[in-house]
């Protein structure tokens, strides 16, 4: 459920029309929902009401600060996995009592500035970073609250490049090992042994892997408690899926039902790590038709978003609802048409087939489902500014990140002097 709704045959956020939006801030933009976010958290947190959990919203997803603070006024904490976000973070509002640092290939500088802040908990996802955490948090005369971070070896049935959880993934250690790693953390001054960490991918809309991956999560903490070792938290990471079209997925509560069976009674602190669930469907991108081509055997139309905007289709083929800003009236005669960007690759495709009704060289269409995993991937290819992002609450909106201008990305590049005679 979403807040995007046509009123008086315009579609809206809220209740402000998209176009009023488009007039002030040029195309492409995000236009994020507030009321989506909190509904969508709200939900997935009233689903773990009943037992002792903290909800991490993962970052990565949509790491604008206004979006952020949103979750942080509700109380959410969040899971961080570079120094940059940990930052974003802090500056949005969590509190460093509700972070989690994930990642593997945290730097010193990075594990030095968790520390430093005071985070809940470190996840460690190898030996060496074990050895580094211990090293850094020694030096500074503390000890880092850590899980650490298993590969339970489960086939989480997305896409390949977001799987995390099989055993040839380059996540976590191996959950066969891990009585090992944690045998050798329990006798680390700088370290702090809290709990176990499992995160087996995203876009997961089959319940079956996470219940596999937490039933394994749940027998490793029964076997480390039994040497002695005090398991009080499991960080069941992120990864729920979203319906991108009318495909079914599952709902945090049912999510929820299956997480409580599987952990069972352990009598743990439990952290979920939703990132797409909450921000996915809270956002879109609205771009603007600039023509309209005939093809030798296809109808393309070009817009003036592109891959670099919202990389999703050109990097896992990902289907994304397009939908006219101005409401299509009924029985409007829809033809196939492909959606095109304007940049020089054929990967730079938002749609192929997708029947449209007619459009027009400045007709606005709104990207739907792209709160996550859009905005945050977005690059400047082709020489292309980063667009703005735009959050509504009612009846208001904001600028919450400004378009870049060419000018901003030539003034960082530098010609050296042996090229200025
Ligand atoms: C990416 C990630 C998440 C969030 O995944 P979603 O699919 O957006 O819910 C959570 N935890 C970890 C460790 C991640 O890498």
């Amino acid at each position: 459920m979403d807040h995007f709704v046509y009123r008086d045959g315009r579609l809206c956020a809220e209740d402000v029309s998209l176009i009023r939006i488009a007039e002030e801030t040029g195309t492409p933009f995000y236009c994020y929902s507030q009321a989506t976010i909190e509904r969508h958290y709200r939900v997935f947190a009233d689903a773990f009401a009943d037992v002792d959990a903290t909800v991490c919203y993962a970052v990565k997803a949509n790491s604008n600060i206004a979006v952020i603070g949103v979750l942080a006024r509700l109380g959410a904490g969040a899971d961080v996995v570079s120094g940059g976000e940990l930052k974003r973070a802090l500056t949005a509002g969590i509190p460093a009592s509700r972070i989690v640092f994930s990642g593997i290939g945290k730097t010193g500088e990075e594990l030095a500035a968790a520390l430093d802040a005071g985070i809940l908990q470190i996840n460690v996802e190898s030996e060496p970073e074990l050895e580094l955490l211990g090293q850094v948090a020694a030096d500074k005369g503390v000890s880092a609250p850590v899980a650490i971070r298993i590969n339970p070896g489960i086939d989480a049935l997305t896409h390949d490049k977001i799987a995390t959880g099989k055993a040839e993934n380059k996540f976590g250690i191996e959950w066969t090992r891990a009585h090992r790693v944690y045998c050798r953390a329990m006798t680390m001054p700088g370290i702090d042994i809290v709990g176990i960490a499992v995160h087996i991918g995203s876009q997961v809309t089959d319940l079956e892997p996470f219940r596999e991956a937490y039933v394994r999560t749940r027998d490793l903490a029964a076997l480390l408690r039994a040497d002695g070792i005090a398991i009080r938290r499991l960080d069941l990471g992120g990864g729920l899926g979203i319906p991108y079209g009318d495909e079914p997925a599952p709902s945090p509560g049912e999510y929820a039902a299956v997480v409580k069976s599987a952990i069972g009674d352990l009598d743990c602190h439990l952290i979920l790590e939703p990132g797409r669930v909450i921000a996915g469907n809270a956002g879109i991108l609205v771009t603007s038709v600039l023509y309209v081509k005939e093809g030798a055997t296809r109808r393309f139309v070009v817009v003036d978003a592109a891959m670099n905007d919202l990389m999703r289709p050109a990097l896992y083929n990902a289907f994304h609802g397009i939908a006219t800003v101005m409401e299509t009236p009924a029985k409007t005669e829809c033809k196939e048409v492909d959606v095109v960007g304007p940049i020089c690759e054929t990967g730079d495709t938002f749609a192929t087939g997708r029947p449209l009704p007619p459009l027009k060289a400045g007709d606005l269409l709104a990207i739907r489902a792209a709160g996550a995993y859009g905005a945050v991937m977005s690059s400047v290819y082709n020489t292309r500014p980063l667009v703005p992002e735009v959050l509504v609450r009612g009846g208001d909106f904001a600028l919450v990140r400004e378009r870049l201008s060419v000018d901003d990305m030539l003034s960082r590049e530098v010609i050296p002097n042996w090229l200025k005679t």
